[in-house]
């Protein structure tokens, strides 16, 4: 059997405008780790903010690029449009209180797939979002302690991706990125190279939307995770056979990366596990300072004059 070179999400990148609501939303309201605080290493002006579990395991990685002022984005095809994270099946009521507490809008809890309940809510971008309340993740959570541990997100469910039809998205996940189709309902297509909760992609045909545009409120690109730099290789060699546009390797600092555009015109990513989040800082102190790999290291001073100022504010958000 051929080994398996694209194993589940890495991690989702999105579009953001301030980066104190950012932070404040995600760690303050969602509970997730701050688990790393740089730049965006093609604009350096810009912050990189990195959330997700204890260490930023892969599947559990959320990523924003806040860039002030910047224009709404619009929803559509051609888009990630829903990034779904998990809780525990146990958890419902907690989660709609505490939304309700701080007052962000959410849809009343569905279920698809006839056992998979969900609630649909957005970020304080627009950024579509979900609650998984799931069975079957046995992932552990995180948590400052501003949000009891037995709730707390353990990570991405999945992802969804709307499209005009699911034939040829579905095309480079089954023959170029060793997923397999799960589930099927309806127009929705689940795809996964894991089968587990944080590696699920949703392919939704949407063909009578409008498509998405770029902006604030919006995914950037989904991110796959590749075991090591050997895999990556031998997967970005299997994209181009099939005749996709390809990047070169780029050294991401704390994972590799090759970027392409899937059929449906959504970017993906696959990214390496290695070396992971604690490359330049401790586990215990993830996140707390301004990490700035090497090569902008010299312009720390200028970079630093030009970034806002983020503090956290966990216990602003305690239940
Ligand atoms: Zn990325």
């Amino acid at each position: 059997m051929n080994k398996q070179l694209v194993t589940g999400i890495h991690h989702v990148t999105a579009l953001a405008d301030d980066p104190q609501k950012n932070l404040d939303f995600y760690v303050g309201i969602l509970g997730l780790r701050l688990v790393k605080k740089t730049i965006n290493f093609d604009a350096p002006d810009v912050y990189h903010l990195y959330y997700g579990n204890e260490t930023g395991s892969p599947g559990t990685i959320m990523t924003f690029f806040p860039i002030p002022g910047i224009q709404k984005g619009r929803h559509g095809k051609g888009q990630m449009t829903v990034t779904s994270f998990s809780v525990p099946d146990t958890s419902l009521d907690y989660w709609l209180s505490r939304l309700k507490k701080f007052k962000v809008n959410f849809t009343e809890p569905e279920k698809r797939f006839d056992d998979e309940a969900f609630i649909y809510f957005e970020d304080v971008h627009g950024l579509g979002l979900e609650l998984v309340f799931n069975k079957e993740d046995d992932r552990e959570g995180y948590s400052y302690g501003h949000i009891p541990l037995e709730h707390a997100v353990k990570g991405f469910h999945g992802a969804t991706l709307s499209e005009e039809g699911y034939e040829r998205t579905a095309g480079l996940l089954l023959e170029g990125m060793d997923h397999k189709l799960i589930k099927e309902k309806g127009n929705r297509f689940r795809y996964s190279a894991s089968g587990k909760p944080g590696d699920l992609i949703d392919v939704l045909c949407t063909p009578d939307s409008m498509r998405g545009l770029g902006g604030n409120g919006t995914i950037h690109h989904l991110a796959f995770a590749t075991p090591d730099d050997d895999t990556q290789l031998q997967a970005r060699q299997r994209l181009l056979s099939k005749g996709y546009d390809v990047t070169p390797v780029l050294d991401r600092q704390y994972f590799h990366s090759i970027y392409f555009r899937e059929p449906g015109g959504v970017l993906f990513e696959i990214a390496t596990n290695p070396p992971g989040f604690l490359y330049d800082e401790e586990k215990e102190h993830l996140g707390e300072s301004l990490k700035l790999p090497p090569w902008v290291e010299p312009e720390r001073g200028k970079i630093e004059k030009g970034l806002l100022p983020i503090q956290m504010n966990v216990d602003k958000f305690k239940d």
